[in-house]
């Protein structure tokens, strides 16, 4: 196995060191090491971050591989320096067996680019009538910890119970994509005074909150762990934060569109801006950095979201929701939450790495960059400033909202276990697929 030593990095933002990598472990760290590898890497102003963890990937495959494949969203996740990926269920087929779990589980072994936890549905087919087998998908070689009917909200009360009761047997987590689906029937935008002149229907920010609030007081009710999807208005911060407050056992994530970007984009009626939960207010984006800022939002997560062109080049009403966002997470992160003084890179690596792992019980991923930890790491140039060109994506969608954007930071370099599989921002073609 190749060695490297890298030199001069910024462990999390930090003083300079050196760090030597040695079969796939972070074998020394320290200044001016005295050792030898086959590949030097110069990283002076460059900082090293953990791998980082997504929470919430749409990776398309099986069924929608004309938008996504497991093989070309994990390139992408790379150049975006994450060493860990959840795919989420709502495939087609659905992920709701153990066979379907297994065979995405299988598909990112095989890409050799990335860690891939397939996310089990809730109910079969997304449905929300009928539990889906947790059990075995758990008991699969998939080792499902985290389910969710993403795409789609576990609405029905007792069937949400049900399924944090059921978890709870092997310390699994229910993750609810909090939209209650009455209030959101039509909803093509946030609901406020720019859906009003708009005269596109409006999608409540109550129909997020209401379900929130129901489900923590569930969790708490069964005592069992919930973790809800990207969270996007002032008001379910607020309800995490008073669950939090009362020792129960929910966490949430942000997605980083949902950090920088407003309902105010939606006056071009250009529906790259179009996505579920929608954007919504300034306010609410001050609320939401301030709720990452202060640790009452867990996690950042990408909800990766690919869509071909033909499902996006469309008319608004009919266009598809959903916005790519692997490869250039942490570029926004920097620009809405470090380059404003919220956070510290150490914050980065608790909100995107340490904290996203921990949530999905992913051992070896989410680990403190020191001695004899596996070398999942990202090396990241947060000088750089260039304009997003979706062009160079690896993912095989381009639904960028930031085409043309001058977003700053750049991954230089990704590590899974001590393999390199981004060296100078360009992919390292692995054995597998590739
Ligand atoms: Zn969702």
């Amino acid at each position: 196995m190749t060695t490297y030593l890298i030199r001069n990095a910024q462990l999390l933002g930090g003083a300079p060191q050196d760090l030597h990598l040695v079969d796939g472990v972070i074998a020394a760290i320290g200044t001016a090491l005295d050792a030898t590898a086959d590949i030097e890497i110069d990283a002076t102003g460059l900082i090293v971050l953990p791998g980082l963890v997504d929470l919430h990937t749409h990776l398309r495959e099986p069924g929608r591989e004309d938008a996504e494949t497991v093989l070309t969203g994990t390139r992408a996740a790379a150049k975006g320096g994450f060493t860990a990926v959840h795919a989420m269920a709502n495939t087609f087929p659905v992920a709701d067996t153990a066979g379907v779990v297994e065979q995405v589980w299988r598909l990112g072994q095989e890409s050799g680019y990335c860690d891939v936890q397939p996310v089990g549905a809730v109910t079969v087919g997304l449905e929300g009538k009928k539990l889906a087998e947790l059990g075995a998908m758990h008991e699969s070689a998939a080792g499902v910890r985290v389910f969710s009917d993403d795409g789609k909200c576990v609405d029905d009360a007792v069937m949400m119970r049900r399924a944090l009761e059921y978890v709870k047997a092997f310390d699994g987590v229910v993750a609810q994509h909090a939209q209650e689906p009455r209030l959101t029937e039509g909803a093509q935008m946030n609901e406020g005074q720019v859906s009003g002149e708009l005269g596109l229907g409006g999608w409540p920010a109550v129909a997020e909150e209401a379900i929130i609030a129901r489900d923590v007081l569930l969790a708490a009710h069964v005592g069992s762990r919930l973790h809800i999807c990207h969270v996007s208005t002032a008001g379910s911060v607020e309800i995490v934060r008073w669950a939090k407050a009362k020792g129960w056992d929910v966490t949430a994530e942000v997605t980083p569109h949902h950090l920088l970007l407003t309902d105010e984009l939606v006056r071009s009626y250009d529906p790259v801006y179009k996505v579920n939960p929608p954007l919504r207010t300034a306010e609410d984006v001050q609320a939401l950095r301030k709720a990452l800022a202060d640790g009452t939002i867990d996690a950042v997560a990408t909800d990766h979201a690919p869509h071909p062109a033909e499902d996006k080049d469309c008319e608004w009403a009919v266009a598809a929701m959903g916005m790519v966002g692997l490869e250039t997470a942490l570029s926004v992160v920097q620009q809405t939450m470090v380059d404003t003084g919220l956070l510290n890179w150490e914050g980065v690596a608790d909100r995107m790495s340490h904290r996203p792992a921990r949530i999905g019980r992913l051992a070896g991923q989410g680990r403190p960059v020191s001695v004899g930890e596996p070398a999942n790491l990202v090396l990241f140039d947060p000088a750089y400033r260039g304009a997003v060109n979706p062009d160079s994506f690896a993912s095989r969608s381009r639904n960028t909202p930031y085409k043309g954007l001058d977003l700053p930071g750049r991954v230089h370099a990704t590590f899974l276990r001590g393999n390199a599989t981004v060296l100078a921002g360009e992919l390292v073609e692995q054995g597998g697929l590739a």
